[in-house]
């Protein structure tokens, strides 16, 4: 099936069918082949295959130029259609145990759920759900709701439920079952297998039309509406589409790019939630299951994820991914063997038919959409040229062709009239706003419940703020601009975040509707105008705490005049990378130093193979044990590895240090984190999202789990305090101690890393207590001084002579060996 030239492939092969290879011109070079409904050729990406032989490599193209081919080889090739029925044989058997895992997968969840509505239909007079708290809290161990067979119900400890292989019934009422289509070849696989699973009357079909549909996606819905409704003629389909059109959007908040990538949540999920929410008769927000046909293989941040999604991107939400592990080629052969409706868009070339321009669309897929489709991608070209122009961009034609537009990470292109500045945040907060287009005291009831009186030219009030009363005022300043300020604020993080995210909506406010789909209770609603009705509003604040500034059109705008933070670069491989929310476990640890050899070979270790040992395989690397690009123990985990049986806590140490080093949270964390101070888990996600501005709340939490994680479950947070778990008020955190006793090793560990990252050996000690310094063993360990000079004398006299210190007569310096690295010292010290 696949092509067998022996070629490295790094992609999946998809079929290539003869529209594309006349997109290609290859029937004007002398290439023959039939105008055959199946397809003639396989291509990796842009290598094609004849019969397992490499035939063309096309290269080049883009919104503006043609392709070239690299290699054509030879120009008058015949070509026959593959062949669909040896297809089916030499795959069927593969893809019937594919199609069937996926479909149990389906029925399980939905079964799961749906037995939530048979339980209450079965004997509406016994609530299971009830039943199984009280016995939990009598006899004091879990008890699960359980289906049993003929539609039954028992309950039972959740100790039983697992010896008898059974799962248990889920709390949460799902008022919608949904399969989500977009025209793709995965959402054409997922339809057609919930389709086969659960009952047609169940199930809503939600095409999401974002306003830049490829024309061929809108003819495949009516084909598809058409090829199931004759199957399932009670089946129901629905479209989604915001109320503005795309153009609104783009005028107001600048084009997407891969920073600012409001598109899909103002163009496909928010208005996927506000159609169910008028299907659930438009007071509340309904909760649904979700099946999607995201797939791991599509992106780095899909391959971390797992089947199911909780809240992954609206609350009340619950996303399904039952071709989670499928690869592409899997899902053509699925649409092909089984017949099913194809997008005409693959047939002529693209690889994926997502929208038909996107951030994160390649030239090639550009170059056949500006040829194929030009009416439909020119009036978004045109729009990023005018923009561009008005910005007084140079090198406008040249920016769009190679996809600069596609970095914008500001504001600087978008024309805003109204502004926001922070003029101060400590004792009390001020700030100043120029044109809001919302109500500012509209958007103050959803933090507690507001007092005030006004007069011609201001207003003044009290604002109750989780049981704390703020006196505010809000004046006018003339052109149209006003002064808000609020008393008492007192370095409070958490409510100073929470003002000014009220303060970005009522600036920055276009009525999108993605905070209005957040909103569990009915009481916001964003169109025309913001309203709360405060009967309703519980103060739960979901619809800010979705995006770091609360708004999606003031991201986009990304306005932070005076807001002075601290901002770190976020990449792929960096801060959210750990899509998971599990840290580096000493029960791991210790399991991996016993079985290093066979570890990853055999599954003693007990570590779930899917969700466990990837985040651990990660966590080992930036801790220094393994290998950067294999799983092998490295030499410095060796070490570690024979030392921990004997001083456990100081290998933990070392791996702080590296960690400090080689992860980007426990970066973040070390330099950023403030000692002495207990501060809680919302406090300190306030803290990481005001140092990463451009990422999304929920993509911040991951890491700073998984980090939490660690400090919970390995000695780095009681032995070696650098992240103490707390509770204050029954609220979990965290506080930094003062380690004064480090290790001998660690200390010098940590001041060679620290040299080697600067080029310097001459140190002193007071550099490490400048309140200014984000590096070395005192931000690390917090180390006192007495400690920290105490280790540097006893290295002194070390038979090794690993530093020289000279700490008497008002000095305090530290002389590094250059001869030695950082590894040198753990082989001596350790
Ligand atoms: S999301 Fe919460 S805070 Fe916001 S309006 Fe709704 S109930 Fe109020
Ligand atoms: S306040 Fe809400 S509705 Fe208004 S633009 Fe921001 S996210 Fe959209």
């Amino acid at each position: 099936m696949a092509p067998s030239s022996g070629e490295a492939l790094n992609v999946a092969p998809r079929p290539v069918f003869w529209e594309e290879l006349d997109f290609l011109g290859l029937d004007k070079l002398g290439w023959t082949y039939p105008h055959s409904e199946a397809p003639l050729l396989w291509a990796c990406d842009r290598r094609y295959f004849y019969k397992g032989e490499l035939v063309l490599e096309v290269s080049g193209g883009d919104l503006f130029e043609n392709h070239s081919f690299s290699h054509i080889s030879p120009q008058n090739i015949t070509l026959s259609p593959i062949d669909i029925e040896s297809l089916r044989v030499a795959n069927e058997d593969s893809l019937f145990l594919l199609e069937h895992e996926a479909m149990e997968f389906i029925d399980t969840e939905y079964r799961k759920y749906k037995a939530v509505e048979k339980a209450k239909q079965v004997n509406p007079d016994i609530d299971f759900q009830q039943l199984a708290e009280n016995l939990s809290k009598k006899q004091k161990t879990q008890y699960a709701v359980v289906k049993e067979d003929c539609d039954s119900f028992d309950v039972m400890p959740i100790d039983e439920m697992q010896a008898k292989g059974k799962s248990a019934v889920l709390k949460s009422k799902i008022d919608f079952f949904v399969c989500s289509f977009s025209g793709g070849k995965d959402s054409q696989v997922i339809l057609d297998l919930v389709t086969r699973v659960i009952p047609e009357k169940d199930l809503v079909v939600i095409y999401s039309d974002t306003g830049y549909e490829l024309p061929p996606s809108l003819e495949l819905y009516e084909e598809v509406k058409e090829f199931y409704h004759k199957q399932y003629p009670e089946l129901r389909f629905f479209t989604s589409k915001n109320k503005q059109p795309l153009m609104y959007y783009w005028d107001k908040m600048g084009a997407p790019s891969r920073v600012l990538r409001w598109c899909c949540s103002i163009m496909k999920s928010a208005p996927l939630a506000v159609l169910l929410k008028e299907l659930n008769g438009g007071e509340k927000q309904p909760s649904a299951i979700l099946f999607d046909g995201v797939r791991a293989e599509e992106s780095v941040n899909r391959a971390g994820r797992s089947r199911i999604g909780k809240n992954a991107k609206h609350n009340n939400i619950i996303n399904i991914s039952p071709i989670l592990d499928w690869n592409a080629t899997e899902t053509y052969l699925y649409i092909l063997l089984k017949g099913l409706p194809f997008n005409k868009a693959y047939r002529q070339g693209f690889s994926r038919v997502g929208c038909v321009i996107c951030p994160y669309s390649s030239k090639w897929s550009e170059n056949i959409a500006s040829k194929i489709y030009p009416d439909s991608i020119n009036p978004f070209i045109d729009a990023i040229r005018v923009s561009l122009e008005d910005a007084k961009t140079a090198g406008v034609e040249n920016y769009i062709k190679i996809g600069k537009w596609k970095e914008r990470a500001g504001g600087r292109t978008v024309k805003c009239e109204s502004a926001l500045t922070f003029v101060e945040e400590g004792v009390d907060f001020k700030a100043v706003i120029k044109s809001p287009r919302e109500d500012v005291f509209q958007w103050f009831n959803i933090l507690g419940e507001t007092k005030c009186q006004s007069t011609a030219s201001e207003t003044t009030g009290v604002l109750n703020y989780k049981r704390n009363l703020y006196k505010y005022r809000i004046s006018s300043l003339g052109d149209n601009s006003f002064g808000v300020e609020v008393y008492g604020t007192n370095n409070d993080v958490v409510f100073i975040s929470h003002l000014k995210k009220v303060l970005y909506k009522s600036t920055y406010c276009i009525h999108c509707e993605v905070c209005e789909v957040e909103c569990p209770t009915g009481a916001l609603k964003v169109s025309p105008y913001v309203s709360i009705d405060t009967t309703k509003c519980v103060h739960c604040l979901k619809c800010i705490d979705f995006d770091g500034k609360g708004c999606m059109s003031a991201s986009s705008v990304n306005i932070s005049t005076g807001d002075n933070r601290t901002k770190m670069q976020s990449t792929k491989s960096g801060i959210n990378r750990y899509n998971d929310g599990m840290g580096l476990r000493e029960a791991w640890l210790k399991k991996y130093f016993s079985n290093h050899v066979n570890f990853f070979n055999d599954d003693s270790h007990g570590l779930n193979p899917r969700y466990q040992i990837p985040p651990f395989i990660n966590w080992m690397r930036e801790a220094g044990i393994l290998e950067e690009t294999n799983k092998s123990i490295s030499e410095v985990g060796e070490l570690l590895r024979t030392h921990f049986a004997t001083d456990s806590n100081a290998v933990w140490e070392i791996i702080f240090i590296n960690l400090t080093e080689n992860s980007e949270v426990a970066k973040w964390y070390f330099s950023e984190v403030p000692y002495g101070k207990n501060f809680t888990k919302q406090e300190l996600e306030i803290m990481i999202q005001k140092s990463y501005p451009d990422l999304k709340d929920r993509t911040l939490k991951n890491p700073l789990n998984s980090l939490l994680n660690t400090f919970k479950e390995s000695p780095l947070g009681d032995d070696v305090p650098v992240g103490v778990p707390t509770t204050v008020a029954r609220k979990p955190g965290i506080i930094r101690k003062a380690h004064n006793d480090l290790s001998l090793v660690a200390t010098a560990y940590s001041l060679y890393r620290y040299a080697e990252k600067t080029g310097r050996y001459s140190l002193t000690v007071s550099e490490f207590y400048n309140p200014e310094q984000k590096e070395g063993i005192v931000r690390q360990f917090g180390i006192e001084r007495d400690a920290f000079e105490q280790n540097l004398r006893s290295l002194e006299q070390d038979n090794n002579h690993v530093l020289r210190s000279e700490l008497k007569m008002g000095l305090d310096n530290i002389i590094l060996r250059e001869d030695l690295k950082s590894e040198d010292i753990l082989k001596l010290l350790l």
